[in-house]
């Protein structure tokens, strides 16, 4: 028997199937347990310290008992808690990215993926440089500030070197106003000198979903192809922290096992990652199984319905407080609206999921040939920035930190010190006036003014208020942009 050990190198014994079985065994047992779970939430509530707010988190057992708790009271207070959290250490800010596709080639034969290689009616494509520079343009004409570039896995297609030359150009472009910030990477698990060149090329979140953590099943899902090894794409986060990224992004994809052994995985991920390198996941992706060319996702049995998803969400809230968590547009506006009020930190707005499907579409046109999936939220930036706004959270295109070097634990613990507000409040607010005055509807604009005045005055110190008035001033009066604290 595999012996399960936080602090091991190797997949099967940080996430230990046996130690899984007996967090759900247990937490089946106790899930109608109320002094345990009231214990549990007590421990999940964000304590009030001299200078912010200290959460304890959870372990996968005790986020495991509430997410088996059936008991719509407690369901209550996971939820309330949820936001507690979010608002404590992340305020009323919602930050915004979009994906970019560069290659749809791959040579893995992911059963849920139309980029499988045996899709023979999926047309190939991989963008030019010049096509980059036409897709970057275009996100930044709508306001993007920070990318999520996405590839298939093929090394004579898209070799690493591809990958580098493409973060390179995307650096390059400042367009009128816009430039791209952070572009944070999601490509197939690689060696720690790749990952070390990445770092170079000054990437944000090195994003890698562990698609399941259940490993009879991750082969059967990914029966061909170097994903196919189960060991070598769950130790990726290692090898990226050991070449230097110290902000990595985990994620299941929903729907493909079953949803509370994914869960219980996912944070002993987050544990091991802790317990070996002092830091937890920088993001955690809450992504479902969606439908696709050649894939449907009726033919999978564990898709989960939105309640479920919402509790789940929350529970990762509770469990690693300290970490981003991301919802796509994989998602309706309905399901991301509750969303937002239960943790989720990171959304992506007016996106894309096929190979060049920014540059030379309208609004309302989007190629499907090459999408990856169906995108449920299609609504363009300028309508999200206003929902978010109108739902009272203010849009950040803020790249701030890691440019500051505020990465791994030293972004930890600005959050623990209750620094985000005199730091993330008012970069988010500077860059929310850069996206009104060079992207916005007039509509969009108006709301944003009103909100920028309004939440100005909640930075606590004086002086980094007055800098911050200021520096929006000349926002608005010049052509000064990217100003940072
Ligand atoms: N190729 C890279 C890899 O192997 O990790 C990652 C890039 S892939 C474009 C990004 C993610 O999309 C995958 O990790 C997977 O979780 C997700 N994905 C694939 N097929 C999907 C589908 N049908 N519905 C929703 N998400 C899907």
């Amino acid at each position: 028997m595999i012996t399960y050990n936080p602090k091991s190198l190797k997949a099967e014994e940080f996430i230990n199937d046996g130690e899984i079985r007996e967090t759900l065994a247990y937490a089946e047992a106790n899930k109608n347990n109320l002094p345990l779970i009231e214990e549990i939430l007590e421990k999940a509530r964000p304590q009030k310290t001299e200078t912010g707010y200290v959460c304890a988190g959870l372990t996968h057992r005790e986020a495991s008992v509430l997410l088996a708790c059936d008991i719509p009271e407690v369901t209550e207070k996971i939820y309330s808690i949820a936001e507690e959290i979010k608002l404590a250490f992340y305020g009323n800010r919602i930050v915004i990215f979009a994906p970019l596709y560069l290659s749809n080639y791959c040579v893995n034969g992911c059963v849920y993926c139309p980029y499988h290689l045996k899709n023979k009616h999926i047309p190939r494509k991989k963008l030019t440089q010049e096509e980059i520079r036409a897709e970057v343009i275009a996100l930044q004409d709508m306001g993007h500030k920070r990318l999520a570039l996405e590839a298939g896995e093929d090394p004579v297609n898209n070799p690493i070197e591809y990958i580098l030359e493409s973060i390179k150009t995307i650096y390059s472009i400042h367009h009128k106003n816009g430039d791209i910030r952070r572009v944070n990477v999601n490509i197939a698990a690689t060696t720690v000198e790749n990952y070390a060149k990445l770092k170079e090329a000054g990437i944000g979140t090195y994003i890698l979903f562990q698609e399941t953590y259940h490993k009879e099943s991750y082969l059967q899902l990914h029966p061909t192809g170097p994903k196919h090894d189960y060991a070598y794409h769950t130790e990726a986060m290692d090898r990226a922290m050991d070449g230097g990224i110290d902000d990595v992004g985990l994620g299941v994809l929903f729907g493909l096992e079953l949803y509370k052994y994914e869960f219980a995985g996912l944070l002993m991920h987050a544990e091991h990652l802790e317990a070996v390198h002092g830091v937890g996941p920088h993001t955690i992706s809450v992504p479902r199984l969606k439908r696709a060319d050649d894939i449907n996702p009726d033919e999978f049995d564990n898709g989960i319905d939105d309640e479920t998803f919402a509790k789940i969400t929350a529970c990762i809230r509770l469990a690693v407080p300290y970490t981003g968590i991301i919802i796509s547009t994989r998602e309706s506006e309905a399901v991301r609206e509750k969303l937002l009020n239960l943790g989720v930190s990171q959304i992506s707005g007016g996106s894309r999921t096929s190979v060049g499907g920014y540059a030379g579409y309208s609004n309302e046109e989007r190629p499907h040939d090459t999408e990856q999936f169906d995108v449920s939220d299609q609504r363009t930036l300028d309508e999200i920035v206003r929902w978010l706004m109108k739902n009272g959270h203010i849009p950040s295109f803020c790249t701030a930190c890691y440019r500051e070097g505020r990465t791994g634990d030293r972004f930890m613990s600005l959050c623990k010190t209750g620094q985000i507000l005199n730091c993330c409040h008012p970069n988010a607010l500077m860059t929310l006036t850069e996206y009104l005055e060079d992207y916005a509807s007039d509509e969009t604009k108006k709301i944003g003014e009103k909100m920028v005045e309004e939440e100005l005055e909640r930075i606590p110190r004086e002086k980094t208020r007055n800098i911050a008035k200021e520096n929006i001033k000349d926002i608005r009066n010049s052509n000064r942009r990217d100003f940072r604290f």
